[in-house]
């Protein structure tokens, strides 16, 4: 076995320079470093970027640190706040409200999640909810927030936190870090892709201004568009919209005289849903919907007239189609971000999206010839993960209770894909959750969703009864002065940056 360095990969081409292209662009430069690569760039200032993107998942922070940025550092530079998890407003029925928090509910004990033995309470009658044994619902409820200790004294201290940050800030902070980091940046309209007569790779784009850029593996960042995976390697499109019919959205900034829970909000609405994520100069405010339902002008109406602040510039109305493409890496191309594919932003997860593909991209770093072998597990992996996150979100359409409204009523009667199904199916027979390969919400959330909707099993499992009745009530109440003690503890969300600073950690 031998490496042959005139295969070796000498030059990256990022086509595209938002969110994906700058992440991708500052994490090889760190992470790849020791191949001396040639990493470029090529946006055009002309086109612009997708511009929205606000809201993120605690594993944002294992990027920031992997490319040596602080979580303070980032949330003083792009007006960032902090994120314990997502309130769903209405969504079982108008006035109905739960939490998606980044943590744990209660303690398990001899072998048994927490969870049935909450289950074996509320059929004997108990009725405290399961969001009163978890810490981070409840320092989010009360709009506190708290450094999470890495090692706490059990479950019940485990909770993590995410980000929000301006879009733009945060790209163009990436930008400026990538530069540093010996990344080359081109400006200039791409309007022309050539491709060799042999093995169909991509050898070189042509730009507006005649400059020709040549390139060994293509990172394809050009958004919604998939200008290197779809037009010109004509790799086709996996289209959910029969699953996930919302495919429009319009954004629009408000004002938030410097108020910031921390926390994203999402309230169903007639025809989808609209998304709350507060920044530190405003709010960041969208109505996500589906066009059959409902017009373009009545819902930026609705918008509109559902702000808490006053609008800030004007509305931005954007077009997709859910779903991923069929291969995310075709010969020497391979697609990340809007060009991969895109699910609604209901739980956050197009820029985790982006890490996990550029950290899998790292891992299977191939050679010029770009063996298939490799992009065949890429592309396993990856599809994996749009169907998990596919089915996470349709947890949220499918359990809803808002009858004889015409949208909701068509996302209650649908047919769900069978990975989803029998998740369900588990759970309404005895509670039990079922975790599949590549998921990214682990049990805490889809526990947090099933629960949240009021969607009970059928009966808990019998290993709950290893412990009694009696004893299961103290233990619960010690579970929850616990973290009525910790909540007390925790400063207001405003004060996060300088509690991070003072924890001197990012990880
Ligand atoms: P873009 O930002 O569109 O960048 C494309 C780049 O390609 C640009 O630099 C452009 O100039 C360049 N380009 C295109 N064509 C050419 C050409 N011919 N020549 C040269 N350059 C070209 N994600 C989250 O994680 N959380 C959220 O809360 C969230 N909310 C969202 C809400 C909505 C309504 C939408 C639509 C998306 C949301 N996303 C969210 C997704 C998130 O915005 C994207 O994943 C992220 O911004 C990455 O986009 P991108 O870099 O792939 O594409």
């Amino acid at each position: 076995m031998k490496n042959d360095q005139d295969q070796q990969i000498r030059r990256v081409v990022i086509v595209g320079g938002g969110t994906a292209g700058w992440m991708a662009a500052a994490y090889m430069a760190q992470h790849l470093r020791h191949l001396s690569l040639e990493i470029t760039v090529v946006d055009s200032s002309e086109i612009g970027t997708v511009g929205v993107g606000e809201a993120t998942v605690p594993a944002i922070r294992d990027f920031l640190a992997a490319v040596g940025l602080r979580d303070a550092d980032v949330l003083a530079a792009t007006e960032g706040t902090v994120k314990l998890g997502i309130a769903f407003q209405d969504w079982a029925e108008k006035g109905h409200y739960f939490f998606h928090p980044f943590g744990l509910y209660g303690v398990p004990a001899r072998g048994v999640p927490f969870h049935q033995y909450w289950l074996k309470l509320q059929s004997a009658g108990d009725d405290v909810p399961l969001s009163d044994y978890c810490l981070c619902t409840q320092l989010a409820q009360q709009g506190r927030f708290l450094v999470p200790n890495p090692r706490p004294a059990n479950d019940l201290g485990l909770f993590d936190f995410a980000l929000h940050f301006d879009a733009s800030k945060f790209a163009a902070m990436l930008r400026d870090l990538s530069l540093a980091k010996g990344v080359t940046h081109i400006d200039g309209r791409i309007e022309g892709v050539e491709r060799s007569k042999g093995n169909g790779h991509v050898e070189a784009i042509r730009l507006a201004n005649g400059q020709r850029v040549v390139g060994d593996l293509w990172i394809d960042c050009s958004g919604f568009r998939g200008l290197l995976i779809g037009d010109a390697m004509g790799v086709g499109y996996v289209d959910w919209r029969r699953w996930l019919p919302c495919d429009r959205a319009i954004a629009i900034g408000s004002e938030n005289g410097g108020v910031a829970p921390p926390l994203t909000t999402a309230t169903a609405r007639e025809a989808g849903w609209q998304w709350h994520i507060p920044l530190r100069h405003r709010d960041g405010n969208g109505y996500v919907y589906c066009s059959e339902y409902i017009e373009d002008d009545a819902a930026e109406q609705r918008l509109r007239a559902q702000l808490k602040g006053v609008p800030i510039g004007e509305a931005r109305r954007l077009r997709f189609t859910p779903g991923h493409r069929e291969r995310f890496w075709q010969g020497n191309v391979v697609a990340i971000g809007l060009a991969a594919g895109f699910l609604e932003p209901l739980e956050s997860t197009s820029i985790t999206l982006i890490q996990s593909g550029i950290e899998r991209l790292v891992r299977l770093f191939p050679d010029r010839r770009c063996d298939p072998a490799l992009a065949a597990v890429y592309d396993r992996q990856s599809r994996l993960e749009f169907e998990r996150i596919r089915d996470f979100l349709l947890i949220h359409y499918c359990l809803n209770r808002r009858m004889g409204e015409p949208f909701w009523d068509y996302m209650r009667g649908l047919t769900l894909p069978d990975t989803l199904q029998m998740k369900l199916d588990a759970w309404r027979a005895q509670g039990e959750l079922v975790r599949y390969e590549w998921e990214s919400f682990q049990e805490p959330s889809w526990l947090s969703l099933l629960a949240g909707f009021d969607e009970r099993p059928r009966r808990y499992s019998p290993l709950a009864d290893r412990v009694s009745e009696g004893e299961l009530r103290e233990t619960f109440a010690r579970m929850r002065s616990a973290i009525a003690d910790t909540v007390k503890m925790g400063a207001s969300s405003a004060e996060a940056e300088r509690q991070l600073r003072a924890a001197g950690r990012t990880r």
